[in-house]
């Protein structure tokens, strides 16, 4: 079964799977096996790949970025969608709204990944494709809560962030804040997929909100907030056209496959 589409969730993402009809793959890669689900909604059949496992199991710190994208690129994918829970860095960017990110920040030293096995150096001056941006722009313009553009930091986790770090990252210019979301755009732009994220704030950063912050609490907010929003992802992936080249990112023709050695993006030195 091939999918040219994929979504790639993580907490409290569990919504998406919820009521259709599914198949599970176990895909084999270079870094080892990766679970996928082929998801058969009403109008859509896309590919569904849990960045912590399936079993939630694997820290943010240890996601094997590249090898979910091989297994996506292997069942088929070439646009993907990831959606995050995040932390907001604004009051003005309330729990239940949804950021169709931007740009990112790699705010602190993220955890080494695998990488490609080439030196390159990835162009990420548009981290994220307009051309997905803008589909998912005009299928979720309509729901409340939702923002077209915002910047993400991104921090290694698996702990929350302190309230200096919040006022911090706020200073630096990001919107909100997430552990996962950063090295993934990184590895699907490595891996040649046209890739757009949306980021789900499930709680207010420490020192905005005088509660403390619970682990159970962001999952059981973004369940609620994914369960809402699954509609317009089927919608997103059924008007999905991945047959032709990428006109925006120009992606079409795979730049790394993440199963070979081919790079074509390095600079010449
Ligand atoms: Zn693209």
């Amino acid at each position: 079964m091939m999918c040219t589409v994929g979504i790639v969730g993580g907490t409290g993402s569990r919504p998406i799977m919820r009521g259709s009809r599914r198949e599970e793959h176990r895909v084999a890669t270079r870094w080892g096996p990766v679970d996928v689900a082929v998801i058969f909604g009403e109008t859509a059949v896309f590919a569904y790949l849990h960045r912590h496992g399936m079993g939630h199991t694997v820290p943010p710190h240890a996601i094997r970025h590249e090898a979910n994208m091989a297994a996506l690129r292997a069942m088929g994918v070439r646009d993907l969608i990831g959606i995050n829970a995040v932390g907001s860095l604004r009051t003005d960017l309330p729990v239940g709204s949804f950021v169709l990110l931007d740009d990112f920040i790699a705010a602190q030293s993220v955890p080494p990944r695998d990488g490609p096995t080439a030196v390159r150096h990835t162009d990420v001056s548009r981290p994220y494709c307009e051309r997905l941006r803008s589909m998912i722009a005009r299928e979720l313009a309509a729901c409340p809560g939702f923002r077209s553009a915002g910047v993400m930091a991104g921090v290694v986790g698996p702990r929350f962030e302190t309230a200096s770090e919040v006022r911090m990252l706020r200073q630096l210019g990001a919107d909100v804040v997430g552990m996962t979301g950063v090295p993934e755009a990184v590895a699907a732009r490595e891996a040649g997929l046209c890739y757009a994220a949306i980021a789900c704030v499930t709680n207010l950063g420490v020192g905005l909100n005088p509660e403390r912050l619970r682990h159970a609490d962001v999952e059981l907010e973004m369940e609620t907030i994914v369960a809402t929003l699954v509609p317009s992802l089927i919608a997103v992936a059924a008007a999905l056209d991945s047959s032709a080249p990428c006109p925006v990112c120009g992606m079409g023709d795979y730049c790394c496959s993440g199963l070979s050695s081919s790079p074509t993006n390095a600079l010449n030195s």
